[in-house]
């Protein structure tokens, strides 16, 4: 059965790098509601202008909001063999929104957590920037640029850093990751979809895991099949 990929971590844990990393080798969609909110902000609307509020202080978008976006975008046809989900979701109501979504999509839903130590997360963000042309992501202490401040890709463009990506707006954003998203880990710890990989390792060496994961996602599916029918055949 075809899957939604939910990404989970902290803000600065990589799920941007891996979601993109699935999307080119995999051919899974990256669905970033971060990214759609800001191309959304972007536009010359109330609603835009409340998008950068929000995200300017590092709480949360509407659930309201964040589920139409999410809906809108996974009924595109690309999305019809599956797609990861890099940020969302991110509240209790927004995974029953999924669980919903995913039994109309005919998908199954695996999370997968991108593991790493608090201390290593505010580094991590703070010294993240991004092609604004590409989306290719760098960061200043553990993947600089070949050249200060511009793309390997795209030497005439300087590199962003992200508004909300500053020490004061991380602290809020992990803050609220503590309070509002990582209950979401028991919710799918409980129900055996969630799988954890080793952030701190290497890009290369994670995708590797989290593709091992998914992969042996769908052997365990099929063998639950086989065996449950087996069963009940003996009774
Ligand atoms: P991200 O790029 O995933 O770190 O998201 C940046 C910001 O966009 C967050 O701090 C929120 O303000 C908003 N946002 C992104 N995804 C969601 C979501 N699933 N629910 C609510 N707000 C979101």
């Amino acid at each position: 059965m075809s899957k939604i990929i939910v990404l989970m971590g902290a803000p600065g844990a990589g799920k941007g790098t891996q979601a993109r990393l699935l999307q080119e080798r995999r051919s899974l969609p990256q669905i970033s509601t971060g990214d759609i909110l800001r191309a959304k902000a972007q536009q010359q609307d109330s609603l835009a202008e409340e998008i950068r509020a929000i995200q300017a202080s590092g709480k949360l978008a509407s659930d309201d909001l964040v589920i139409r976006v999410v809906e809108e975008r996974t009924a595109q046809d690309d999305c019809r063999n599956g797609y990861v989900l890099d940020g969302f979701p991110r509240t209790i109501p927004q995974a029953e929104m999924l669980e919903r979504l995913a039994v109309e999509q005919g998908h199954d839903i695996l999370a997968i957590l991108i593991d790493m130590p608090y201390e290593l997360l505010e580094k991590r963000a703070t010294g993240r920037r991004s092609c604004p042309v590409c989306g290719e992501i760098y960061n200043i202490y553990f993947k600089p640029p070949r050249y200060d401040e511009v793309c390997d890709f795209h030497p005439n463009v300087k590199l962003e850093h992200r508004p909300d990506d500053t020490p004061d707006k991380i602290k809020v954003r992990l803050d609220t990751y503590n309070e509002q998203t990582r209950p979401l880990l028991d919710y799918y710890e409980r129900t055996d979809r969630l799988r954890r990989v080793d952030g701190t390792k290497d890009k290369e060496t994670i995708h590797k895991d989290i593709t091992d994961l998914i992969d042996a996602d769908g052997y365990t599916r099929r063998a639950e099949v086989v065996t449950s029918s087996h069963d009940y055949r003996q009774i």
